[in-house]
C-alpha cells in the first residue's frame, strides 16, 4: 500500500479493491491490456496518483466484442427465461446497495463528489436503476395486430410482433456520475438481452471496474458485460468502429456525439445520444422564493454544476431579480469546498485538470465579453482542481457563458419583464434542450409555459429530480433517444413483425 492511500480515510474493503489489479474485463476474465499499457487515476481534491489501470485500445475492444458477440448467440444468455434474467438484474441492485459505502468512497475519491453525496444519490440510484429495470425482464411483450391486405381478399393471416434485443451494444460512459450512468446503460440493455461492451470514462475507471466484480458476484454468464477502461480517442471510437456492434448508446458532450454519428454512418449502427444542456430555470414573479432560491443553488451547484441538466441560465423576472441573485449569491458563498472524503465538504473540486482549465476559460471569456461575476470567478490555485461557485449578472445573449455549456458551478443570472412568449423565445434561444426549471405559484401558467419549452424535462418548483421510471433526454442538439423509464427499452430493442397465412 503506497503513501497516498495511507492516509486516505477509507474502509478497509476500499483499500484492498485498491490494491487489486485494475485489468479488463473481457469474456468472464480480468486481463491487463493487450499492450500491456496502464494509466494513472487521479484524485482531483489533490492532484496525486491513486493507482493504475490498463489502457485499453483497439485490440482489446476487438477481443471484448467476439466475446460480447459469443455471450449473445450462444451460451446461458440468450435462452434464459425473462424471469430468471430479472432475478438476476435484480440481485446487481442488491449487491450495489450491499456494497454502497464502498460504491460510495471509489467514486468520491475517483469523481472529487462529496461522500455523502454519493452515498444518498449516485449508489442507491444505481441500485434502484437495476431494480427497476429488472421487472421490465417480464414485461415486455409484443402484439397480435389484426390485417386485412387489401390485394389478397378472402385469406386469413395471424401476425404478431416480437420485441427482440438489438444484439451487441457499445456504451460509453462521462464521469460525471460514473457508477450511475453505467447503471442507466447496463440495466436496460440487459434487461432486453442484448450483450455489452461498456467503456468507462478515463478520469474516473474504478466504479465501473468494482461494478464488474459485483455483476460476477451475482452470477451473470461471461462475456454478457464487458469492461474496457481507456482513453476515448483510442478505445472509445474502437468501439464505435467496430464491425459488429449492432448499436452505440452514448452519453457525453455534443461534440463527441457528433463524431459518434459520423462514424457510425458507416455501417448504420444504431444510435442513442445523451449530451449536453444550458438549462434556463426560470422563477416567476409569484414564485415562493425560501423555495425557489435555494432550489436555483441547487440547480447549477449540485455535483459542482457537472450536470447535463445543470440549470445554468438563471432567467428571474424583474422585480425579483435582485433578491434572487443576492440570495443565490449568498449561498453559493456558503458553500464549503473540499475534498470528497472530508466529511464537512458541500462540493469537491472539478473531475480533472482539463475540466477545471476548461471552466476557467468560460469565467475569463466571460469577463472579457463585460459579464461580472457577483461571487466567485475564479479557480482557486493551489492543490486540487477547485472552481468558486460563481454567479453571473450583466450578460448578453451572444456571450459564450450563455451559449455554451459550461459544466462547472457557474450560472449566468438573466432579468426578464416582458410577457410569456419572450421569456419563452429566450428560453428556447439554445441549441440544446435537455431540461427546463420553472418556479411558480400559478400552476395554470406553469402547465403552459412547460408544454412550450423545448426540453426533454421540465421541473415545476423542483429541479434536478430524477427517478427510475422517468424518461430523460433531449430535444434538439442534446441528443437522441431517451434513458430511463419504459421509453429507453426503445434503444435496446428490434421490433420483428411476423405473419403467417392460415
Ligand atoms: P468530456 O470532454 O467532458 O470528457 P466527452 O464527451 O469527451 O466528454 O467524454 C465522454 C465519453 O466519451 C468518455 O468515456 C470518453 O472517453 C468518450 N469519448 C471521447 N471521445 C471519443 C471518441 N472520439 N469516440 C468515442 N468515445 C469518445
Ligand atoms: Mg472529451
Amino acid at each position: 500500500m503506497n503513501a497516498v492511500r495511507n492516509d486516505l480515510n477509507v474502509s478497509p474493503s476500499t483499500l484492498a479493491f485498491l490494491d487489486r489489479p485494475k485489468h479488463l474485463l473481457i469474456g468472464g476474465r480480468w486481463m491487463p491490456a493487450a499492450s500491456g499499457k496502464t494509466f494513472a487515476v487521479i484524485d482531483p481534491a489533490t492532484g496525486r496518483e491513486v493507482c493504475q489501470v490498463a489502457e485499453g485500445d483497439k485490440e482489446d475492444i476487438d477481443r471484448a466484442v467476439t466475446a460480447a458477440r459469443c455471450a449473445f448467440e450462444s451460451g446461458p444468455w440468450p435462452t434464459m427465461t425473462p424471469a430468471e434474467r430479472g432475478k438476476l438484474i435484480w440481485r446487481i441492485g442488491d449487491l450495489i446497495l450491499g456494497h454502497l459505502e464502498e460504491l460510495a468512497e471509489i467514486e468520491s475519491l475517483d469523481n472529487g463528489k462529496p461522500l455523502r453525496v454519493a452515498r444518498v444519490a449516485d449508489v442507491p440510484l444505481a441500485a434502484d436503476m437495476f431494480h427497476y429495470m429488472a421487472g421490465w425482464a417480464t414485461k415486455r411483450h409484443g402484439a397480435t395486430l389484426p390485417i386485412s391486405v387489401l390485394y389478397t381478399p378472402g385469406v386469413q393471416y395471424h401476425s404478431y410482433t416480437r420485441p427482440e434485443p438489438v444484439g451487441v451494444v457499445g456504451q460509453i460512459i462521462p464521469w460525471n456520475f460514473p457508477l450511475l450512468m453505467a447503471a442507466w446503460k447496463l440495466a436496460p440493455a440487459l434487461t432486453t438481452g442484448c450483450t455489452v461492451v461498456l467503456k468507462v470514462a478515463e478520469e474516473t475507471p474504478l466504479s465501473g471496474l468494482r461494478l464488474g466484480e459485483i455483476l460476477q458476484e451475482a452470477g451473470l454468464p461471461d462475456g454478457v458485460v464487458n469492461i474496457i477502461t481507456g482513453f476515448g480517442e483510442t478505445a472509445g471510437a474502437a468501439l464505435v468502429a467496430h464491425r459488429d456492434v449492432d448499436k452505440i448508446a452514448f452519453t457525453g458532450s455534443t461534440e463527441v456525439g457528433k463524431l459518434i454519428v459520423k462514424a457510425a454512418a458507416h455501417d448504420l449502427k444504431r444510435v442513442s445520444l445523451e449530451l449536453g444542456g444550458k438549462s434556463p430555470n426560470i422563477i416567476l414573479k409569484d414564485a415562493d422564493l425560501d423555495v425557489a432560491i435555494p432550489g436555483a443553488a441547487n440547480a447549477i451547484f449540485f455535483n459542482h454544476g457537472q450536470c447535463c441538466s445543470a440549470g445554468s441560465r438563471l432567467y428571474a423576472d424583474a422585480s425579483v431579480y435582485d433578491k434572487v441573485v443576492a440570495g443565490v449569491a449568498e449561498q453559493a458563498k456558503k458553500i464549503k469546498l473540499g475534498h470528497g472524503l472530508d466529511p464537512d465538504t458541500q462540493m469537491g473540486p472539478m473531475v480533472s485538470e482539463i475540466q477545471r482549465n476548461r471552466v476557467r476559460g468560460y469565467l475569463e471569456a466571460g469577463e472579457r465579453e463585460g459579464a461580472r461575476a457577483v461571487t466567485g470567478g475564479k479557480a482557486r490555485e493551489g492543490a486540487g482542481y477547485f472552481v468558486e461557485p460563481t454567479v453571473l449578472v450583466d450578460t448578453t445573449p451572444d456571450m459564450q457563458v450563455i451559449r455554451e455549456e459550461i459544466f462547472g458551478p457557474v450560472v449566468a443570472a438573466i432579468p426578464f419583464k416582458t410577457l410569456d412568449d419572450e421569456l419563452i423565445r429566450q428560453a428556447n434561444a439554445t441549441v440544446y434542450g435537455l431540461a427546463a426549471g420553472i418556479w411558480t405559484r400559478d400552476l395554470s401558467r406553469a402547465h403552459s409555459l412547460a408544454a412550450k419549452l423545448k426540453a426533454g424535462t421540465v421541473w415545476v418548483n423542483c429541479y434536478n429530480i430524477f427517478d427510475s421510471a422517468l424518461p430523460f433526454g433531449g430535444y434538439k442538439q442534446s441528443g437522441w433517444g431517451r434513458e430511463m423509464g419504459d421509453a429507453v427499452l426503445d434503444n435496446y430493442t428490434e421490433t420483428k413483425a411476423v405473419t403467417i397465412r392460415l
